[in-house]
C-alpha cells in the first residue's frame, strides 16, 4: 500500500555519529549507547544491532521491559536500567541479565538476596544525585550508602554515575558544581577502598560542551543518546562533533486545489488567503505525532523548496501553501530532513514547534513505518 507517512531511517548515519562521539572522547573511555523510547522512536532491535556491530561497549535503557525487549532481539552486550524498577521485576533483572540502576538499600537487600538464592553476583550501577533532582542517592549520603551496598554479598559494584540538570546551556557553572559534588563522592569512596571500574556522567550535550566530563582517567564512560542518532540537543551547544542527521520525515500530497482570495484555510479560520493561491493537502497530523503548534508556523519541503504550512494542523492533515506552483497528487513532501538543494533541521522544527529534537522524534507514531536505507536491505516504500 502507497505510504501517506514514514520515516526514513539512514543507519549508516548512525556509525558515523558514534565514530565521531568515538574520536572526541578517545579509545579508552567507554560507551554506553542510550536507546531508551524505542531507540529515540529510530528502532530499538535495528539500531542496537547496528551499535553492537560498531563495537559499543554498552546500551542503556529507560526499564526492565526495554531490556528483555533487548535480550529477545538478540543483543547480548551489556545493558543498563537508568530508571528504577518494581519489586516483582527483580527476578526477570536475574534471568535476562540486565544491569539495574540502585539508589535505595532495600532494593540492594532485595536484589543481593535473589541473586545469592541463585549462586550468582548481580551487577549494578549507582545513580547519585549530584543536582539533577530527580532520581539518585543524594551526593551527601551517597559515600555512606555505597559502602553499605558494597558490603552485599549477592552486588558487584560496577559503576556509579550521575546525570545533568543543564549541559544543554551556555553557562557551565551549574554543571560545574556537579562534577564537583560527583569528583568528592569518588575520591572520598576511593580512599576507603572502593574503586567502582565505571564511572559515567556526560550525556550528549556534555560531550559537546563539557570536556572535563569524559576522560579515560577519571569519568571513563559516557552515555550518550540524541547524538548518535545525529541532533544537537539545543541552539546553545558548541557543535564540537560534526554530526549527520538518520531521520528524514516523508510524505506525500494527496490532494490540491485552487482557491480564491478570502478563503478560509482549516479549524478556527486562522488563516485567510490574500490571493489567489494553490492549495496541498498533506496526509499528516498531530495524530501522527506532528506537532500541532507547527500551525501557521512550520514549513515543509516539495520539489526541494520550502513552502509555509497554513491554518492549523489537524489530527491527520495539514494544509500546504504552494502560491503559484501547482505540485502534484503524490509528489513527495519532506517534513524534515532533506530534499534536493532543500533542507529543514529536526532542530529547525524542534525550534518552531516550541520543543526539544528529542520530543519529536520520540512522539512520532508507532504506525509511522521505518524504512531503513544503508547497512540494512533497503525496503521498497511504494509496494
Ligand atoms: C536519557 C539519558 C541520557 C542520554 O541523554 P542524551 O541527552 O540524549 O544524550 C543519559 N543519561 C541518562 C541518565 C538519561 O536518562
Amino acid at each position: 500500500m502507497r505510504k501517506r507517512l514514514w520515516a526514513e531511517i539512514d543507519l549508516s548515519t548512525i556509525s558515523h555519529n558514534l565514530r565521531q562521539i568515538k574520536k572526541r572522547v578517545g579509545p579508552s573511555v567507554k560507551i554506553m549507547g542510550v536507546v531508551k523510547a524505542n531507540a529515540y522512536g529510530h528502532g530499538l532491535i535495528a539500531v542496537s544491532n547496528l551499535l553492537v556491530k560498531e563495537g559499543i561497549d554498552a546500551l542503556c535503557v529507560d526499564n526492565v521491559e526495554e531490556g528483555i525487549e533487548l535480550r529477545k532481539g538478540g543483543i547480548f552486550i551489556p545493558i543498563l536500567i537508568l530508571s528504577s524498577f518494581w519489586e516483582e521485576e527483580v527476578d526477570l533483572i536475574c534471568n535476562y541479565q540486565l544491569t539495574p540502576t540502585i539508589f535505595e538499600k532495600e532494593t540492594a537487600e532485595i536484589l543481593s538476596r535473589r541473586a545469592l538464592e541463585r549462586g550468582r553476583k548481580i551487577k549494578i550501577h549507582i545513580n547519585v544525585d549530584t543536582g539533577m533532582g530527580r532520581a539518585g542517592i543524594p551526593y551527601k549520603k551517597a559515600v555512606e550508602f555505597i559502602e553499605e551496598v558494597n558490603k552485599f554479598a549477592g552486588i558487584e559494584i560496577e559503576g556509579i554515575y550521575t546525570h545533568f540538570s543543564s549541559a544543554d546551556e551556555e553557562d557551565g557553572k551549574y554543571s560545574s558544581l556537579q562534577i564537583s559534588r560527583f569528583q568528592e563522592v569518588v575520591e572520598k569512596l576511593k580512599k576507603r577502598g572502593i574503586d567502582p571500574p565505571l564511572k559515567h556522567i556526560a550525556n550528549s550535550a556534555a560531550l559537546l560542551n563539557i570536556p572535563s566530563s569524559f576522560n579515560f582517567n577519571c569519568f571513563n564512560a559516557i552515555r550518550p543518546g540524541l547524538l548518535l542518532y545525529g541532533y544537537y540537543p539545543s541552539p546553545l551547544v558548541t557543535r564540537s562533533i560534526s554530526l549527520k542527521p538518520s531521520l528524514c520525515l516523508k510524505s506525500r500530497v494527496i490532494f490540491v486545489k485552487r482557491v480564491p482570495p478570502g478563503s478560509f484555510l482549516s479549524y478556527n479560520r486562522t488563516y485567510v488567503t490574500t490571493r489567489s493561491t494553490f492549495i496541498a493537502i498533506l496526509p499528516v497530523g498531530y495524530g501522527d505525532g506532528y506537532p500541532r503548534s507547527l500551525s501557521n508556523r512550520g514549513e515543509v519541503l516539495i520539489r526541494g523548496k520550502r513552502f509555509p504550512l497554513v491554518g492549523r494542523v489537524c489530527m491527520n492533515q495539514s494544509l500546504v501553501d504552494t502560491g503559484d506552483i501547482k505540485v502534484k497528487v503524490e509528489d513527495e513532501v519532506v517534513l524534515w530532513g532533506t530534499q534536493g538543494r532543500g533542507k529543514i533541521s529536526l532542530e529547525e522544527v524542534a525550534l518552531k514547534a516550541n520543543t526539544i529534537p528529542n520530543e519529536l522524534v520520540t512522539n512520532l507514531s508507532q504506525k509511522v513505518s521505518r524504512v531503513y536505507l544503508g547497512n540494512l536491505p533497503p525496503t521498497r516504500i511504494d509496494s
